[in-house]
């Protein structure tokens, strides 16, 4: 790091040079959303990247708030999953996380639908109390489409169950940061091959005046976007921005990743397998199926989980095992004077829910809501970072719950999360639910109600009753509308194509 004695200048004008360092998904993802920012001809936009050094290429698997992100872009869907061999995704699929044997799906989108302001779910409790054995997923389309292999776009119709369809989607993470690489250089996004060895900051105020490549070259920039994954190259190693490490309660710290041949239909859905010392996820895409086992290596050896890894493929490996390194936590502070970090290089959750890809996005949307000037008033930075590590801390909690909503004791991994102190925060949560079922999303918390319920009530959290407001609604009335559900949730299923039939016919990937 070289310290510039250059002289300061901090106006109210609009940003001349916009540097984003790094061309994973974090960077071409930003670099296609703030391509606008060339259109007035003032500001440049450039992503460096450095092809030795390579990109992460694991994230495959999204939430729904993606499609609303390549609408912005202007994203045509059936040509972005053709072009990304991508599949459709209605929910995961928990495997033997409970106990070993059980097996539930958190779908997106909700259950049923409330009644007179009652939660759908606590009706489903009563009828429960009562001896009803339908589970909660017979009142979910996605859970009951997923399960059938079935897919359709949801119609656009509100009074019927098939707009109540929610979907995301699995993609080739490779084909995915070149097809955005494409868009944001047909918008006016430079790139710039090369490997960043050196960051110039001013001396006065410690911003960051300009990068230096190992050819020399030296990129100077207003606004700095560090993208350049785990090593956090300018946030971290520049800026110092420190690191808060969450490991004590997600203790997995490494992932071996390994495509396979998929041998049989398309599953419209992601699978999570938990293990002896982590999970095994399962993503489908058109061409191959994505693997990898994420996992605590204080409870397991490297070559054993290569060799559970490998034990449970659907078709032959398509590569060698790659390993990968991380510690789960958030830097303490994502924007440090002109630094903006996003992606890897801002913090790591492990993928048990598949958001990091939002997180970039989630990111990007607070970036632009709070574009700074040249002067970068510290409001706007405060702010970015107090928005930040309240999402990333409710995000951290669901992912805890799966951990500690577990009956397993056949493993010292199981042992220890099964038994460890949570965050209050979770506590609360989880005593709230148990006493009668309910549920508070405060803050505009990513994961819904029904995401709540959903893994609370399928990794065995009963509560010890329900919504006493339930009873002032005729209990034939219930009864008679959950077999109404029921059935037309069913049918409309029924009524959908296979996933393979629906991709080969609105995005073949050849
Ligand atoms: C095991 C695992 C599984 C995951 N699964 C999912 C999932 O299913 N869903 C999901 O949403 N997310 C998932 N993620 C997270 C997801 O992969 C990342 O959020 C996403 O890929 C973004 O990565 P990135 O662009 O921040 O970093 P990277 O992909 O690491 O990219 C960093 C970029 O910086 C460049 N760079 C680094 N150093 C230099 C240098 N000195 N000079 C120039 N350039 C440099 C690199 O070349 C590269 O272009 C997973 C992550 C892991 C580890």
């Amino acid at each position: 790091m070289t310290q510039s004695s250059a002289p300061v200048t901090r106006e109210k004008a609009p940003l001349r040079h916009v540097l984003i360092v790094g061309g994973g998904t974090a960077g071409w993802m930003t670099a296609a959303a703030l391509a606008r920012l060339t259109r007035n001809g003032e500001t440049r936009v450039t992503v460096v990247e450095s092809e030795e050094i390579g990109t992460v290429g694991v994230g495959e698997a999204t939430i729904p708030p993606i499609a609303s992100f390549n609408g912005l872009l202007g994203i045509d869907e059936a040509e972005f999953m053709r072009r990304t061999q991508g599949s459709f995704k209605l929910g995961i699929q928990f495997v033997d996380w409970g106990r070993i044997g059980d097996r539930y799906i958190h779908p997106f989108g909700g259950f049923g639908v409330d009644m007179e302001a009652v939660k759908f779910h606590q009706f489903w409790l009563m009828a429960h109390a009562a001896g009803a054995k339908s589970p909660l997923g017979d009142y979910s389309l996605c859970t009951v489409a997923a399960e059938m292999d079935r897919f359709t776009l949801p119609g656009d119709d509100p009074r019927t169950v098939l707009s109540s369809l929610k979907y995301a989607y699995h993609f080739d993470a490779g084909l995915y940061a070149a097809f955005l690489r494409e868009h944001a250089e047909a918008r006016g996004v430079t790139r710039q091959e090369g490997k960043l060895v050196d960051v110039t900051l001013r001396g006065d105020d410690g911003f960051i005046q300009s990068v230096t490549l190992a050819d020399g070259t030296v990129i100077e920039a207003d606004l700095f976007i560090d993208c350049s994954g785990f090593r956090g190259l300018l946030i971290e190693q520049a800026l110092g921005a420190g690191y808060e490490d969450w490991t004590h309660w997600l203790p997995c710290d490494r992932a071996l990743a390994v495509p396979c041949e998929g041998t049989s239909a398309i599953t419209p859905y992601t699978r999570s397998t938990a293990r002896s010392a982590g999970w095994q996820w399962r993503i489908p895409l058109q061409h191959r199926i994505g693997n990898g086992y994420v996992y605590s290596s204080a409870h397991i050896g490297d070559d054993e989980a290569r060799e559970t890894l490998l034990a449970n493929l659907d078709g032959a490996p398509l590569a060698e095992p790659r390993p990968l390194r991380f510690v789960t936590g958030r830097r303490k502070r994502q924007w440090v004077k002109n630094c903006v970090s996003l992606g890897l290089a801002s913090g790591f959750l492990e993928p048990l829910e598949s958001t990091s890809i939002h997180l970039i996005q989630s990111g990007i949307s607070k970036l632009l809501s709070l574009l700074p000037d040249r002067s970068f008033d510290p409001v706007l930075s405060d702010e970015f970072n107090r928005l930040s590590q309240v999402q990333f801390e409710q995000i951290r909690d669901f992912i805890i719950l799966h951990y500690k909503a577990t009956t397993r004791d056949d493993s010292s991994f199981w042992n220890h999360v099964r038994t460890m102190q949570v965050p209050d925060t979770l506590s609360r949560k989880i005593e709230l639910f148990r006493s009668g079922g309910r549920f508070f999303r405060y803050d505009d918390e990513l994961f819904s109600e029904a995401s709540w319920v959903a893994v609370m009530l399928g990794q065995g959290i009963k509560p010890s009753g329900h919504d006493p407001l339930v009873h002032t609604i005729d209990p034939r009335a219930v009864a008679d509308k959950l077999a109404a559900l029921r059935g037309i949730i069913r049918r409309t299923a029924q009524a959908m194509p296979t996933h393979d039939a629906f991709l080969a016919r609105y995005c073949p990937a050849g």
